[in-house]
């Protein structure tokens, strides 16, 4: 007999819960329907996406609401419009995971020559306009089978991949199709930007045609929202933008930005070429700089005039049949953005020295943003409800202070729902990445360690290091020739195709006698990767992955030690590690069915301290084993032993 609000229930797919899984759904109606938000952590295998939808639903019918669940793969995204046809058994709820434009965009002239959304928006709209494109000119024409298709996804829920395949049999254009259905559909599935990214967001609420009182907001794998609001609201500029702005000026005949353009990555080569990699710059410096030197004595005018010729030769190359990429647009953007930050302690500016693609030496401009609820508190505030929900999210207060949620909304942590006897946890003494401790001796003695884990896991064995240099490092000391098994190991600047492949034959090794992955805790593989089952039995996290103390890490903490005094370095330098830490930790307990071993090499973790920014179900019956060979070896053996 399950327990739900009776309202829940309606809509609730199954015919049973799992462990705590009534409590999330009973938490998450409870604040919705009083028009609160909740903020509440609850581990893989709780089922969160049917959950939240469950919960949400009754709310968003009642109420004439829209439900906008935010995720960042497109993996999430289908995963909710699929238990949304499992709701469709009982009640008819529309739905659709959408995709950008780049992703839905069948004509190839627009998709592959535009190098990003905007200059794809521009090229798809002179299409139109000209009648250039076909796909676009089906949709015009409005025949039978369109009309039918409209019909069709505001019917069901349809998974944007299956929208496209449809559009291409019938060639119309499946970007259009989305964004004529997107305000009859009751739920829809999409990217973070959409609903954070306030240029984006205003288009698409005028698809919606509604506004953000009239939505619920579910946003899943929260954790990561602090650091996409950041990168939202943050702006580069490199040396290489600027000469090509340069050369772009000369073409177009602007005599006054070409010698501005060369002027500038001049005198940015200037200050670059001093410093070792990265120096935070007064923003006042540069606009001196700019008057003084450079002769302009009205800044936001000059830069003005360049962005309004950016835009004129976007026309011309659009006119030209060519890609409108302006690199004087793209210059002049940044440096309105720079004069609009000067006086906003939000943001710093900062330059810095990197290596590009083809390994050479190079520098750019950066406007750095410090505060993510800038971001996120406008929409938060503005929405009927919000849900935001991740495996890792504690300490929630935390959360909620540095993302500005509504002082009234609803904190919740849900039990573990998984068998104490599925998960071993473990921190061993002895061994720590800690910067003064980092000796071949320390890293020989981590490879012995990993090397009891892997000789006494079943078959895979996955292994997240706290950076590329303790990853180099464990390679140096020989970790692979200690294996028995077959080692796979990121790369720096490796592509995520070849990552891509590599995770594949990795995971693939799991029914064949195993294998042992390396990668880095924060990577694409310890974030965005899951390995149930045989994928990965155990998982080691070697050390902790605090971020190297860059100038612009310091002024993070310094900004948060403003806004709440005396958790400056909590909040920007300890929680983000340790939020790092627990996804890669995560990495092979997806479902109620796994069973892991987690182990992590540094006794740093053993404190009473760190073990609070981990979640509970890895933190609970956590072993503290001593420094001393072999301990380790006996302990896992015999966690898998008596499970078999
Ligand atoms: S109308 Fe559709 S298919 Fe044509 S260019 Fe625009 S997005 Fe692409």
């Amino acid at each position: 007999m399950i327990k739900l609000p009776s309202q829940v229930a309606e809509y609730f797919p199954y015919d049973s819960v799992r462990p705590h899984q009534d409590e999330f759904i009973t938490t998450v109606y409870n604040a919705v329907s009083s028009r609160r938000s909740v903020l509440i952590e609850g581990s893989n295998g709780l089922g969160k996406t049917i959950s939240a939808l469950s919960a949400c639903l009754p709310v968003a019918i009642e109420k004439k609401l829209k439900i906008l669940y935010v995720a960042r793969t497109h993996r999430q995204h289908d995963r909710v419009i699929e238990e949304l046809r499992a709701v469709f058994r009982k009640h008819q709820i529309s739905g659709l995971s959408i995709r950008g434009r780049n992703e839905m965009c069948l004509n190839v002239f627009a998709s592959r020559g535009a190098f990003d959304s905007k200059s794809l928006m521009e090229v798809c709209e002179l299409l139109k306009a000209k009648s250039r494109c076909p796909y676009y000119t089906n949709v015009e024409e409005r025949t039978y089978d369109y009309m039918q298709l409209q019909q069709q996804v505001a019917s069901r829920p349809y998974m944007g991949s299956e929208i496209q395949r449809i559009c291409k049999k019938k060639e119309v254009c499946p970007y259009e199709l989305v964004k004529a259905g997107l305000s009859d559909v009751k739920v829809i599935a999409l990217s973070y930007l959409y609903v954070f990214d306030p240029v984006i967001r205003t288009a698409f609420l005028k698809n919606l045609e509604t506004e953000l009182q009239k939505i619920i907001l579910i946003v899943d794998e929260a954790h990561n929202l602090p650091e996409t609001a950041i990168s939202i609201s943050g702006s580069t500029l490199s040396l290489f933008v600027m000469r090509a702005a340069e050369m772009e000026a000369n073409r177009f005949g602007h005599k006054d930005i070409e010698e501005f353009a060369h002027f500038f990555r001049t005198e940015v080569e200037k200050i670059t070429d001093k410093i070792s990699r990265e120096e935070i710059i007064p923003a006042s410096n540069i606009i001196e700089i700019v008057q003084k030197q450079g002769n302009i004595a009205r800044p936001r005018e000059f830069f003005e005039h360049m962005h309004e010729a950016g835009a004129a030769i976007k026309k011309s190359l659009l006119a030209d049949g060519k890609n409108p990429r302006s690199y004087v647009h793209a210059m002049s953007e940044f440096l309105l953005k720079w004069i609009d930050t000067v006086d906003d302690d939000s943001f710093i500016n900062v330059a810095s020295q990197y290596f590009n693609k083809e390994n050479n030496k190079t520098a750019k401009l950066e406007i750095v943003a410090l505060d993510p609820s800038k971001v996120t508190q406008p929409v938060f505030s503005s929405t009927y409800a919000n849900v935001i929900m991740s495996g890792t999210l504690q300490p929630l207060e935390a959360f909620a202070r540095i993302t500005r949620l509504p002082e009234s909304t609803v904190k919740f942590l849900v039990p573990s729902p998984f068998p104490k006897e599925h998960v071993f946890s473990a921190v061993c003494l002895g061994v720590t990445t800690s910067m003064e401790k980092r000796t071949p001796q320390m890293y020989r003695t981590m490879v012995e360690r990993i090397n009891e884990v892997v000789n006494s896991t079943p078959t895979n064995t996955g292994i997240f290091a706290a950076s590329f240099q303790v990853l180099n490092a464990l390679l140096a000391e020989g970790l692979e020739n200690a294996l028995l098994k077959p080692l796979f190991h990121e790369r720096k600047g490796m592509t995520s195709k070849a990552n891509e492949k590599m995770v594949q034959d990795f995971k693939a090794c799991g029914d064949k006698g195993g294998a042992v992955f390396l990668g880095v805790q924060g990577g694409r593989t310890s974030e965005g990767v899951d390995f149930p089952g045989n994928q990965m039995n155990s998982v080691v996290v070697v050390g902790v992955p605090y971020a190297e103390p860059t100038p612009r890490v310091k002024a993070q903490i310094e900004y948060y030690d403003k806004r709440f005094p005396g958790l400056g370095r909590e909040y920007g330098y300890i929680l983000p590690a340790m939020k790092k830490a627990s996804q890669a930790a995560g990495r092979p307990i997806r479902t109620l069915e796994d069973l892991g071993a987690i182990v992590f090499l540094d006794y740093r973790f053993s404190t009473s301290y760190c073990k609070s920014f981990l979640p509970s179900w890895i933190t609970n019956g956590m072993k503290i084993l001593p420094d001393k060979k072999d301990v380790l070896a006996t302990e896992v053996s015999s966690f898998f032993r008596a499970q078999s």
